[in-house]
């Protein structure tokens, strides 16, 4: 696999030195061994721990605490690189990341310093626990408690649908600290240890795509966790957990523009060379118009995460720029991976070819980390009249 090279913007000659690291590295390592590892339901533990060693799962974390110092326009496109040679790759490193936002961002400076060094060294991998299967869209219907025991908390609840659920080393767990009738601010966030005693996962859901991805329920049974691992003030939580998914949803966004990207380049490279009617079959306006339109609708996303990235490293509001951005590529991805399964005819619905496999993964980035409703729901909220004014 090489594949289109995409003109970037970069911000520095670093920037752009890890985007030729990153493009390297998916041509010669993982795009060759995405096919056959997505057939066998197998995650690759051992790409993830090289791309920790490359520093390449910390990117956006400050260098102090052993992240990369990297802005999220820089971050953004490297996750949309991995997303082009192996989406799995890519959701673990965006899933992981998250993970680290919490206490990245809401933690005390006490709990940086000894927490984050380990997070973003590259040794250890991050789930984020807010689903459950009774409250997904509406997460602050969730039922897992945290309760308050002498010096610590203890925990107890199931989660559902955790991303790296059975191979993660540490989760952000959101656990209702007040009353059910309280809602979303009853909720708290805390740091968990997988190892902790009472933690467990269940068996890897059968899923239609991101088969190499491991998503499990994690059943946490009388958890205990000291009071320092709480992130933020008790009833914080929920804040806590959509400031992270805000950012999530800008990696979502990159990872469906690199998905959308690899079906591209490989249905360019396939209809110049079938043919058909004694012509190539990219000499027919009926295939070349489905490219064309397909290389159109990938621009557009990939500027639209990189205006809503570009607000986020301003430190201005993003939320409303993110869930538009969201939407977009992924719609973008579940309609261009489509399009170029047709432009491979009967090549494309089989498993000779990876285009199938790209459509069956598009799916279910209009899914996770908010359905593509909920991001309608949160751009519609901003175009209320009184929204006005505090729109992102
Ligand atoms: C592969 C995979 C990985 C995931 N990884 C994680 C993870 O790492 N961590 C985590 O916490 N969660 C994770 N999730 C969960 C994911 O975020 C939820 O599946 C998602 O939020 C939807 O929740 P639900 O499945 O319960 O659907 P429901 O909330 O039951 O929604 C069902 C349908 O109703 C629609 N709907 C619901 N409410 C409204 C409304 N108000 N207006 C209009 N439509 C509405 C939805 O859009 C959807 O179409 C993952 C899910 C999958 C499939």
């Amino acid at each position: 696999m090489t594949g289109t090279v995409v003109d970037r913007e970069l911000p520095s000659a670093e920037a752009a030195d890890l985007l030729e690291l990153t493009r390297d590295l998916v041509t010669r390592e993982l795009a060759p061994r995405a096919d056959k590892a997505e057939a066998a339901h197998s995650f690759p533990r051992d790409v993830i721990a090289h791309l920790g060693e490359l520093g390449l799962l910390s990117l956006p974390y400050p260098e102090e605490f052993g992240g990369g110092g990297q802005p999220a326009v820089v971050y953004l496109q490297v996750l949309e690189e991995l997303a082009r040679g192996w989406a799995t790759i890519a959701l673990s490193t965006s899933v992981h990341v998250l993970s680290c936002s919490g206490i990245a961002e809401f933690g005390t400076d006490e709990q940086r310093t000894r927490f984050l060094p380990a997070m973003l060294g590259g040794a250890t991998l991050g789930a984020y626990c807010l689903s459950e299967s009774h409250a997904g869209s509406d997460a602050g219907a969730m039922r897992t408690r945290a309760v308050r025991e002498g010096d610590g908390y203890v925990i107890t609840g199931d989660k559902a649908w955790i991303t790296n659920g059975p191979i993660a080393d540490f989760m952000l767990v959101a656990a209702r600290t007040g009353d059910q009738a309280q809602g979303a601010r009853g909720i708290s966030a805390f740091l968990v240890d997988a190892s902790a005693a009472g933690v467990s996962a269940g068996a890897p859901e059968r899923k239609m795509g991101f088969r190499g991805s491991p998503t499990s329920q994690v059943h946490f049974d009388s958890v205990q966790v000291e009071v320092d691992r709480r992130i933020g003030e008790e009833g914080q939580g929920f804040r806590i957990a959509m400031a992270a998914l805000d950012a999530g949803r800008l990696g979502i966004s990159a990872c469906a523009v690199g998905l959308a990207q690899a079906a591209l380049d490989n249905a360019a490279d396939y209809a110049g060379q079938r043919t058909a009617f004694g012509k190539t079959i990219d000499e027919f306006q009926g295939v070349s118009f489905l490219l064309a339109d397909a290389a159109a609708q990938i621009a557009a996303a990939r500027q639209l995460y990189l205006y809503a990235a570009r607000r986020k490293d301003a430190g201005r509001p993003f939320s409303t720029e993110a869930a538009m951005a969201k939407l977009t590529a992924t719609d973008m991805a579940m309609k261009v991976t489509t399009d170029m399964v047709q432009v491979l005819g009967g090549a494309g619905y089989v498993e000779d070819h990876p285009l199938e496999r790209y459509m069956r993964e598009a799916k279910v980035l209009q899914i996770v980390e908010g359905t593509n409703q909920i991001q309608r729901m949160v751009i519609a909220r901003s175009l209320r009249p009184r929204a006005q004014g505090t729109r992102s």
